[in-house]
C-alpha cells in the first residue's frame, strides 16, 4: 500500500531484529486492512535504548514493540507502565500517548493466555498443577497470566533454581521452585505443562523431557516457534495430548499492540498464521 504523509508508524526495536516476525505480521495487517501505516524493524543497541525511546515522540511515532534484549531495560525510561508490565518486569510494547508520555505495556501475557484459550476452549484453570520449564522472561508473563486466571498451584522447574525461587517469591505465590532433577515428580500430575526455556528453539539444545510421566489430561504448550512444531509438541502430540503451539502467542500479543498503533483491532486468522509460516 502506499503511503501518504499522514501514514502512521510503528515499528520493533531489537538487537538483532532481523529474526523478529513482527514486521511481517503488522505489514500483513496493514496491507490486508488497507491502513495507511507502516511497522519498521530497528536495530537498537542497547546503549542506545534509551536515546532510541526518547526519539519516539519527537518523531511522531505511534510506538513500538521491544524484542530481546530491550523488554526488561525500557523499563527506567517509561513514564507509566501497565499492571502487567509492572508485574512482570519487563514491557514489549511502547505507546506513544496524546500528552507525549511513553507507557510500557506488557502484552506478552495477553497473548499467552489468549492463545491458551482459543486452542483449548475447555481449558480450565482450576484443572490442577502448571507446570512451567524456565524462569526468564517469556516464563514470568506464563507465570503472571496464569496466576491471574486462577491456577491453583504453579511449579517452576529452571535449570538456575535460585531464579525460579525469586520470580516465585516476587509474584507472592504459594507455589514451589524444583529443581530439574525432580522434573519428572512435578510433570507426573500436572494439568498444564508450559516450556518457557529456550531449549528446542533451532540452533538450541534439544529439551530433554520423557512425556511418558505426564497424565493424558494434561495440555502440552510451547513457548518456542521456531520451530514450529517442536520435539516436545510432536511427541506429546503423537501421545494424544492437547498442545498449543508459541506462535499463536505472537500473533495473539500482536493485537493489542496493532491496535494501540494503527487504532483497529486485527483479526486473528488462519490466513495470518499461513503467511507467517510461509504456507501462503
Ligand atoms: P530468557 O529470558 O533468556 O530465558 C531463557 C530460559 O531458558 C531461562 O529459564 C534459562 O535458564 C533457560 N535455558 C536456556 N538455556 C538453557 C539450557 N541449556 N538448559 C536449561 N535451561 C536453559 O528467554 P525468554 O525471553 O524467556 O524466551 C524463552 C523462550 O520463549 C524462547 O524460545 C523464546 O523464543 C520464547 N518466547 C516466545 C514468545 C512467543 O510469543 N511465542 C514470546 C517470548 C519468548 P536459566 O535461568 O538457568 O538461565
Amino acid at each position: 500500500m502506499t503511503l501518504t504523509g499522514a501514514a502512521k508508524v510503528a515499528g520493533v526495536m531489537g538487537r538483532p531484529v532481523a529474526h523478529s516476525l513482527s514486521p511481517r505480521l503488522h505489514s500483513y495487517w496493514l496491507e490486508t486492512l488497507g491502513i495507511d501505516g507502516a511497522y519498521v524493524p530497528f536495530a537498537v543497541r542497547p546503549l542506545d535504548l534509551e536515546a532510541a525511546l526518547g526519539a519516539l515522540r519527537p518523531l511522531g511515532m505511534a510506538g513500538v514493540n521491544l524484542t530481546v534484549p530491550h523488554k526488561e531495560r525500557a523499563l527506567p525510561f517509561m513514564d507509566d507502565l501497565d499492571e502487567a508490565a509492572r508485574a512482570v518486569g519487563a514491557a514489549n510494547t511502547v505507546i506513544v500517548e496524546r500528552g507525549g508520555g511513553l507507557t510500557g505495556r506488557n502484552t506478552d501475557v495477553h497473548g499467552f493466555l489468549c492463545h491458551l484459550k482459543a486452542s483449548i476452549p475447555d481449558w480450565r484453570p482450576g484443572a490442577g498443577p502448571a507446570v512451567i520449564l524456565g524462569a526468564g522472561g517469556a516464563a514470568r508473563a506464563a507465570v503472571y497470566a496464569l496466576r491471574t486466571a486462577g491456577v491453583p498451584e504453579i511449579r517452576i522447574v529452571n535449570r538456575t533454581p535460585e531464579r525460579g525461587a525469586a520470580l516465585l517469591l516476587e509474584m507472592d505465590l504459594p507455589s514451589s521452585a524444583v529443581p530439574p532433577r525432580e522434573t519428572r515428580n512435578a510433570i507426573a500430575d500436572a494439568a498444564l505443562l508450559v516450556n518457557a526455556t529456550s531449549l528446542g528453539m533451532t540452533g538450541a539444545p534439544p529439551l530433554d523431557l520423557d512425556v511418558t510421566v505426564l497424565p493424558g489430561a494434561c495440555v502440552v504448550y510451547d513457548l518456542v516457534y521456531a520451530p514450529l512444531e517442536t520435539v516436545l509438541l510432536a511427541s506429546a502430540r503423537r501421545r494424544g495430548h492437547a498442545c498449543v503451539d508459541g506462535l499463536g502467542m505472537l500473533i495473539h500479543q500482536a493485537v493489542p499492540a496493532f491496535e494501540a498503533f494503527f487504532g483497529v483491532r486485527p483479526p486473528v486468522t488462519a490466513a495470518v498464521r499461513k503467511h507467517l509460516t510461509g504456507e501462503a
